[in-house]
């Protein structure tokens, strides 16, 4: 019965390919999410967050961005986010 063990391997493999199709597809759409749980809807962009040395509130869309490991860090000026950078890096030794 070697053509029905085909059918039963074709089967398999388009059983196998779909799967891995799916796999590949349901892949989350990457989305940039902040601590506010926001995403990057612009109406939502004039939020205002905190800068983490001079802990003052600045408009995100307006703030100096600064990504490390997976997390984006937003600093009211470049001198602000130059010392978190330093600090960052001190700590991170
Ligand atoms: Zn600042």
């Amino acid at each position: 019965m070697i053509p029905f063990r085909l059918l039963i391997l074709a089967i398999l493999c388009y059983i196998g390919w779909r799967i891995l199709r799916r796999f590949v597809l349901s892949k989350p759409t990457e989305t940039v999410l902040d601590d506010t749980g926001q995403g990057p809807d612009p109406e939502l962009q004039d939020v205002l967050v905190e800068d983490p040395v001079c802990h003052t509130l600045i408009p995100r869309n307006q703030a100096i961005r600064l990504r490390k490991n997976d997390t984006t860090y937003y600093f009211c000026s470049d001198e602000c986010c130059d010392q978190f950078s330093e600090h960052y890096e001190k700590g991170a030794q």
